[in-house]
């Protein structure tokens, strides 16, 4: 009696969202089935979908700014700096892992020696990058000339076409190293620089309301959101053409977010990983409905905090930069796909060549951006290293909305676990620092 309704009002939202799932793609299926919608009417159809996308995207800069800089205020600058390292060696080893894991599993499975290239339609038009120029662009973007042009760049000039990296228009990147800069700064000027850190702590708290209030609306949006698409989809049949690809992803980014990133929380953490990882459920859910892992931060923030319980120090400063620059799913789908085009073109891959995906790979997943197929984008790095033609990506375009919600997923998982794990590593500095404010507000001398 009362464990039920305890239960159902601590999860009414995810079993709202989790319901809007199967009604949407029930919709979704009726409606393809028994009506003739034209262009404009299935365009229609996704409308309350649009809303819920823009109103996350809408948010997520005043959440990034705001998170970032108190979170690194918040900490001892020393400390950060322990936190910080903890946080990029975490992230670094998830995804070296998540690559390696991915190239096991594509040599062995061979699943581009069985079919050859013209078998697969070319489908869409393949972006104009070069490796020299992306790798310049990322470490450019960290640099932004121009603040407020940061937060809504629309250059598209020659210098800037690496369009993976932006997040609809946000230049994430640069505006979290300013942030984290900016909240070092006034972290350390004390007294004047308290009115600052007051300013955006409110902010980061305003912020989480309006988040609160949008997720409200998330279910409605969710199954409009998945109808649409079912709707939308004309080419089923490439789903059984590029099958066996399809199944060494999907299987990658299973054992990677199944057995490999929980073993590591529990090596760690000591605790259920299972449970922590339905802790995330909502946001994860968001994942796969919207593949964008930097619209999912709001609901990412919202679980690890509240239903996880993770200490907000740690989740300020992990989450964003996690959405922007940990990218397990991402990895190994590049590492998959390359070695995936490579087969189908008849290369032996070399020892060498096979390091030089997973390095490029690396690369290609810190630099791409956390908004729908970016990952598709930045491939361009890992097939321009090895000598495949970048044009080739479009080999695999039909299909990657599909693989691009489940590496999306596991990216968010990635950053999820990675704010336990962090926490459990960072308890003493914690503590500490708490022991050391009580000290403060009994002597601020
Ligand atoms: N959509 C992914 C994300 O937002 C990035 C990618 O395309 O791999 O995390």
């Amino acid at each position: 009696g009362c464990d039920w309704k305890r239960f159902l009002r601590n999860n009414w939202l995810l079993l709202s969202t989790v319901a809007a799932v199967v009604l949407g793609i029930a919709i979704g299926v009726l409606v393809r089935e028994y009506s003739k919608l034209s262009n404009l009417e299935k365009f229609y159809f996704s409308f309350p979908g649009e809303i819920l996308m823009r109103m996350l995207k809408l948010i997520v800069l005043p959440l990034i700014i705001s998170s970032m800089i108190t979170g690194v205020a918040a900490l001892d600058s020393n400390i950060s700096g322990k936190i910080g390292l903890r946080a990029v060696v975490y992230y670094f080893c998830t995804t070296v892992i998540a690559v390696i894991l991915g190239i096991v599993l594509v040599v062995s499975i061979k699943p581009g020696v069985t079919q050859k290239v013209n078998e697969i339609d070319r489908t869409g038009s393949s972006p104009e990058v070069s490796s020299v120029d992306a790798m310049l662009d990322l470490i450019r973007n960290m640099f932004p000339e121009n603040l407020v042009q940061a937060c809504f760049q629309q250059n598209r000039t020659k210098e800037y076409k690496v369009i993976g990296m932006y997040s609809d228009g946000i230049n994430v990147l640069g505006l979290i190293v300013f942030c984290l800069v900016f909240g070092i700064v006034i972290g350390k000027m004390g007294e004047r620089g308290q009115i600052l850190v007051d300013f955006f702590n409110a902010l980061s708290d305003a912020t989480m309301k309006i988040v609160q209030i949008i997720m409200c609306y998330m279910p409605v949006g969710i199954l409009f959101l998945i109808a649409g698409k079912i709707i939308e989809v004309e080419d089923w049949e490439i789903f059984r053409k590029l099958g066996l690809y399809m199944a060494t992803v999907l299987s990658g980014l299973a054992i990677h977010s199944i057995v490999i990133l929980p073993l590591i929380y529990f090596l760690i953490v000591r605790k259920n990983p299972f449970r922590f990882a339905m802790g995330m459920a909502q946001a994860l859910l968001t994942a796969v409905m919207i593949s964008s892992s930097s619209a999912t931060l709001p609901v990412t923030f919202r679980c690890a905090e509240e239903k996880n319980r993770v200490d907000k120090r740690i989740t300020r400063f992990v989450l964003p930069v996690g959405a922007t620059i940990n990218m397990d799913g991402t990895a190994l789908y590049e590492a998959v796909a390359a070695v995936f085009i490579a087969q189908l073109n008849d290369l032996d891959l070399s020892i060498g060549q096979i390091v030089t995906i997973s390095v490029t790979a690396t690369a290609a997943s810190i630099g791409a951006a956390g908004v729908p197929q970016a990952g598709l984008v930045t491939m361009v790095i890992v097939l321009s290293a090895v000598g495949l033609p970048a044009e080739d990506v479009t080999l695999i375009i039909a299909v990657d909305w599909l693989l691009d919600r489940f590496r999306t997923m596991v990216n968010v998982l990635g950053d999820a676990f990675g704010t336990g794990i962090v926490e459990k590593l960072s308890k003493k500095e914690l503590e500490q620092m708490d022991v050391s404010s009580e000290v403060n507000i009994v002597n601020p001398f």
